[in-house]
């Protein structure tokens, strides 16, 4: 079986299992996240060539350098591995809203030298662990904007609920993600589907789409179990009033309805409502079955595979 060399100590690998997995077992600390290949939290750099796998998704200045994702290796040969290099970076804490019970608006310092688009997404770091977190924010603003969803007995969402207030510094990666808008194409349909915080990138993208003059519809449907969950829902049918290309639709999939919400699960409603995403450009964020339920459903609906951008919300895998 192939072996893995790390910080000059060798590793035998088992099979079919992955080098995050193998380093896990012996109990090496490293970081990881997700362990599906989306976080990107568990990126080590090899001296040779890995699967093709184990680079899926990263940046093509990165597969060069023989960077991959751990919990995506399985190697067939020896690998000399290294962890890369972090550019990681300090924020502060500016300000923590509640923006229902169940949701926290989180605002930091903009780090210097940290670049994103809206929709993209950050691991912050806490106790030896990571977890990903969506830019809500725009560049020209003076924050980075994140909203935390509470999650009963979550090591981040606890912390960040409970314990982290103004001032307090925390440490974050630079922004990664495909998720996010780019100019070009002015009048093109946008459909935004997304639950729970999943809101986050979307709330992101629409507000820099609409920045950057798209002038083609702009339709967003935010989903949730319990009204809790429809944050945000005065603003966003304010942007309604304030853009003529821009909608908005609050759904919620179970219990009672207050007026203006739709009863029903977002990618449901959005689908009956738009037929035909023929050339539409089309964006997922949240709940990962929702994801995986409207990418298949806006592919049959018409739209091309290149046009879906999706970030499914994985929890962390535990180790
Ligand atoms: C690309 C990406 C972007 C993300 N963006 C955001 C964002 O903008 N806002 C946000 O709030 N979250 C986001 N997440 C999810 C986030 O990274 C964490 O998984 C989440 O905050 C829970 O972390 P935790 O440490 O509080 O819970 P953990 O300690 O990881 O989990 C505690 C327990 O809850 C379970 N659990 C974790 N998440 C869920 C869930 N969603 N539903 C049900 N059970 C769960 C776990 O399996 C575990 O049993 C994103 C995830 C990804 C991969």
């Amino acid at each position: 079986m192939p072996r893995l060399i790390l910080e000059g100590k060798v590793f035998h690998l088992k099979e079919e299992e992955s080098v995050l997995d193998c380093l896990l077992r012996h109990e090496i600390e490293v970081n990881y996240g997700c362990q599906a290949g989306v976080c990107q939290s568990c990126l080590l750099q090899s001296e040779g060539e890995v699967p093709e796998q184990a680079q899926k998704g990263l940046k093509e200045t990165l597969r060069v350098q023989n960077y991959f994702l751990a919990c995506q290796c399985q190697p067939q040969h020896d690998l000399v591995i290294k962890r890369p290099v972090q550019e990681n970076f300090q924020a502060e804490v500016i300000s923590l809203e509640h923006l229902t019970p169940e949701v926290v608006r989180l605002r930091l310092s903009i780090p210097e030298g940290f670049q994103y688009r809206p929709g993209q997404f950050l691991n912050l770091f806490h106790e030896g662990q990571s977890r990903s977190y969506s830019l809500a924010s725009l560049p020209n603003e003076p924050f980075l904007e994140l909203h935390v969803r509470r999650v009963p007995g979550g090591l981040f969402s606890q912390w960040i609920f409970q314990d982290l207030t103004r001032g307090k510094r925390v440490e974050m990666s630079a922004a990664q993600g495909e998720c996010f808008y780019t100019p070009g194409r002015a009048g093109q349909p946008l459909l935004m589907i997304g639950t729970g915080t999943g809101l986050a990138p979307l709330y992101g993208i629409a507000r820099d789409a609409l920045a950057q003059g798209h002038t083609g519809p702009i339709r967003l449907y935010h989903g949730s179990s319990i009204p809790e969950g429809l944050y945000l829902q005065a603003e966003l049918r304010e942007w309604m009033a304030r853009h003529s290309n821009f909608s908005y639709v609050a759904c919620q999939s179970r219990g009672a309805v207050a007026d203006g919400v739709r009863a029903g699960r977002a990618v449901e409603i959005a689908l009956q409502e738009e037929r035909d995403l023929k050339g539409w450009r089309v964006f997922l964020c949240g709940n990962p079955e929702m994801v995986k339920a409207a990418q298949r459903g806006c592919f049959l609906a018409g739209a091309s595979v290149q046009d879906i951008y999706s970030d499914p919300f994985l929890p962390a895998a535990s180790s």
